[in-house]
C-alpha cells in the first residue's frame, strides 16, 4: 500500500510505502476505534435507561437517581437564570429611566444656570476618543442586554460628570453673587446721614464719620447685605450692639445701634437675612442703624456699595 502526500505549499510529492504494521495500525485507528466508541456509547445509553441487565438493579438505580437529580439541577438552574436574566431587564429599564430624567434635569439646568448649550449637550454622545484594538467579531458575541447595561452605566457615569460640573459652575456663581456687597442695610427707612467729614451730633464739632446712617421705625428690620459669617455679635464701645460680619474677599460690615441682635457671633447668614432689630443703643440720638463698609481692614463709602446693582 502506498501512501502520497501534495505538499500543497510548494507542489512537490512525497510517497510512504506502508508494509503490514503500519496497514494493521492505519486499519485500527480508521476503523475499530469508532466502532468500539460507538459499542461503548450504545451500552452506556442502555445502561442509563435501565434495559441492560449487565449491572447489578441497585447501581443501575443509583444512576437513575443521579440522572433525576442532575435533570431537576438543570430545571433549577435555568430557572434561575430565567429570573435572573429578568432581574437584569428590570433594571436595564430602571437606569433607562433615570437616565431620561438625568438628561432632563441637564437640560433645565443647563438653561437655568445660561451655560453654553453646545458645551453640555445632553442629546448628544459625550465627545470620547482613542483607537480600539478590539476584533469586529468579538463584539458581535455579546450578548446585546450585556452592551445595553454597558452603554447605560457609562452614560449615567458621564451624566453624573456633567450634571457635578455644573452644579460647581452654579455654585461658585452663587456664591460669588451672594457675597458681593451690595444694596441697603434696611428694608424700610431713609439715608440720614453720609460718609465722611460732619459735625458731630453730641459734641458739635468736626468730626469723621466712618459709615452711613438709616433712620426708620424702632424695632424694623435690619438686613445683610450680603451671605458671610458673624465675626461679632454684642455691645461694642460707642456702638451699642453691633452685628459685625464678614464676607470673605476682605469685605465686612458693621450694623450698629440695634435694639436687639438676631444672630450670634459664628452664624452663617445669607443675603437679605434679618440680622438684628433697628434701635437706639450707643451713641445714638434716635433709632437709626450705623453702617460700615470695611474693605481690607479699611472704612471706605458705604454708598457705592449701596448704590450697585445686586448682581
Ligand atoms: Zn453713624
Amino acid at each position: 500500500m502506498k501512501l502520497i502526500l501534495i505538499n500543497k505549499r510548494h507542489g512537490g510529492t512525497k510517497t510512504i510505502t506502508l508494509g503490514f504494521w503500519s496497514k494493521a495500525i492505519l486499519f485500527v485507528c480508521v476503523l475499530a476505534l469508532p466502532l468500539t466508541a460507538v459499542t461503548l456509547m450504545a451500552l452506556q445509553w442502555s445502561v442509563v435507561k435501565g434495559e441492560h441487565s449487565l449491572l447489578a438493579p441497585n447501581i443501575s438505580e443509583s444512576w437513575e437517581q443521579q440522572l433525576a437529580t442532575q435533570k431537576a439541577e438543570i430545571k433549577r438552574t435555568r430557572q434561575e437564570a430565567a429570573s435572573k436574566l429578568e432581574a437584569l431587564t428590570l433594571r436595564v429599564a430602571e437606569l433607562q429611566a433615570r437616565l431620561v430624567r438625568l438628561d432632563a434635569l441637564g437640560e433645565r439646568v443647563t438653561l437655568a444656570a445660561k451655560l453654553d448649550t453646545d458645551e453640555f449637550d445632553f442629546s448628544q454622545r459625550p465627545a470620547l476618543g482613542g483607537p480600539s484594538d478590539e476584533l469586529a467579531d468579538h463584539a458581535l458575541n455579546v450578548p446585546s442586554f450585556m452592551d445595553a447595561i454597558d452603554d447605560l452605566a457609562f452614560k449615567i457615569d458621564d451624566r453624573q460628570h456633567q450634571l457635578q460640573v455644573l452644579e460647581t459652575l452654579l455654585s461658585n456663581k452663587k456664591i460669588e453673587e451672594s457675597v458681593f456687597v451690595a444694596g441697603r442695610p434696611v428694608t424700610k427707612g431713609y439715608l440720614s446721614s453720609h460718609y465722611g467729614r460732619r459735625n458731630d451730633p453730641f459734641s458739635g464739632r468736626e468730626a469723621w464719620h466712618a459709615g452711613v446712617d438709616f433712620a426708620g421705625k424702632d424695632g424694623s428690620d435690619i438686613v445683610a447685605v450680603a451671605a458671610g459669617v458673624v465675626t461679632w455679635s454684642a455691645e461694642r464701645y460707642g456702638y451699642g450692639n453691633l452685628v459685625e460680619i464678614n464676607h470673605g474677599n476682605g469685605f465686612k460690615t458693621r450694623y450698629a445701634h440695634c435694639k436687639e441682635n438676631l444672630v450670634k457671633a459664628g452664624d452663617v447668614v445669607k443675603k437679605g437675612q434679618v440680622i438684628a432689630l433697628m434701635g437706639s443703643s450707643g451713641r445714638s440720638t434716635g433709632p437709626h442703624v450705623h453702617f460700615e463698609v470695611y474693605k481690607h481692614g479699611r472704612t471706605v463709602d458705604p454708598a457705592s456699595y449701596i448704590r450697585r446693582a445686586s448682581r
